[in-house]
């Protein structure tokens, strides 16, 4: 059974990206559109790993991270932020935050996988050569 990766994104092109993106990488995905829908899916599915847009139209990314860190049962979810405003000092500040990583749009196709398996437990549970 594959990793679960819960997509919350708003900009449809880059849901679709990273949905196929980590599904041809064995994970599988589930989505949300606004960070009150992924807070109830984080919390009812329980997904291996959060990959957050910061920019969403109900809530920003750092209040939205602050209620799943509150909330018992995702509080230790990874979480990876992406932005497409990439400014120099986002990686600082969104670490800082809380974030587990922060990946700037528009992603690395190759290596965006990979990036997130490294924040799992066990590596994804995929062995590396
Ligand atoms: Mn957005």
């Amino acid at each position: 059974m594959g990793q679960v990766v819960l997509i919350i994104e708003d900009n449809e092109r880059n849901l679709k990206l990273f949905r196929d993106v980590l599904q041809l990488s064995g994970f599988e995905t589930l989505e949300a559109r606004t960070a009150q829908e992924g807070l109830e899916l984080a919390s009812s599915a329980r997904p291996d790993l959060v990959v957050m847009d910061i920019q969403l139209p109900d809530l920003d990314g750092a209040t939205a991270l602050t209620l799943l860190r509150k909330r018992e049962e995702t509080a230790h979810v990874p979480v990876v932020a992406v932005t497409a405003f990439a400014m120099k000092g986002d990686r600082e500040r969104l670490l800082f935050l809380g974030f587990d990583d922060y990946i700037p749009k528009p992603i690395d196709v190759s290596s965006f996988a990979d990036r997130l398996r490294r924040l799992l437990p066990d590596g994804g549970g995929v062995a590396t050569t």
